[in-house]
């Protein structure tokens, strides 16, 4: 994979052991972050939901108001449909967990390199502590976090990848289909290809 320098990559490997109080240490010191103008206007940093032993870790772009509002992952109305796909996946509480690539909302909710670039090692961090088996990036900022050579999202999509030793499983991001039927009705499809290939245990070695 070529290196973009602008990557989880870079940060690899992240110093921390696999205790909970590495985890609830990583959560403070993300919590408690000033590394980009984003800490002026967040409300709360957020920062993760779900398994701290997850097998899928989805990964989203940045969070919108009710994140902010309340500190949790994917509370609105994308959360509303990820939830569905991961009902539909048949995810169990303990088997799944949600973290964003940014952790503070973006004014305008615009999606912030700045920000991405600060908030990059503590993705690393979190992705070396839950040691997730699939990684789902949910959009084009989650997916150039790991593998910007597979962009446009629209292409990688629906088909499973490698990140490092672990499966990757992009998809778009579930806001897309809010305004679009072509991309819900894509965002319906390719949740269905997640789940076949969660299913059959697969290792994913055709699409590189
Ligand atoms: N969109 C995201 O990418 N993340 C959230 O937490 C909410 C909406």
């Amino acid at each position: 994979m070529a290196r973009t320098g602008r990557t989880v990559d870079d940060c690899w490997p992240p110093p921390e052991g696999r205790r909970r109080s590495d985890w609830e240490a990583l959560s403070a010191e993300i919590a408690a972050c000033h590394r980009c103008p984003l800490a002026r206007t967040r409300t709360h940093v957020v920062v993760h939901r779900g398994s701290l032993r997850p097998t899928v870790l989805f990964v989203g772009e940045a969070p919108g108001a009710e994140e902010d509002r309340t500190g949790v992952p994917f509370v609105g109305r994308a959360g509303r449909r990820l939830d569905e796909a991961i009902a539909r996946l048949g995810l169990g509480a303990g088997e799944y967990a949600v973290v964003n690539t940014v952790k503070c909302r973006p004014p305008s909710n615009r999606f912030d390199r700045r920000a991405a670039d600060a908030c990059r090692p503590f993705l690393a961090r979190q992705v070396a502590f839950l040691d997730p088996r699939v990684i789902v990036p949910l959009g084009a900022p989650a997916l150039a976090a790991f593998r910007p050579d597979l962009l446009p999202v629209t292409r990688a999509a629906g088909r499973p990848s490698r990140w490092r030793d672990r499966s990757l499983f992009p998809l778009l991001h579930p806001a897309a289909g809010l305004h679009s039927g072509r991309f819900r009705e894509r965002w319906t499809r390719d949740v269905g290809s997640l789940g076949r290939w969660l299913a059959s245990g697969r290792r994913p070695t055709v699409y590189g």
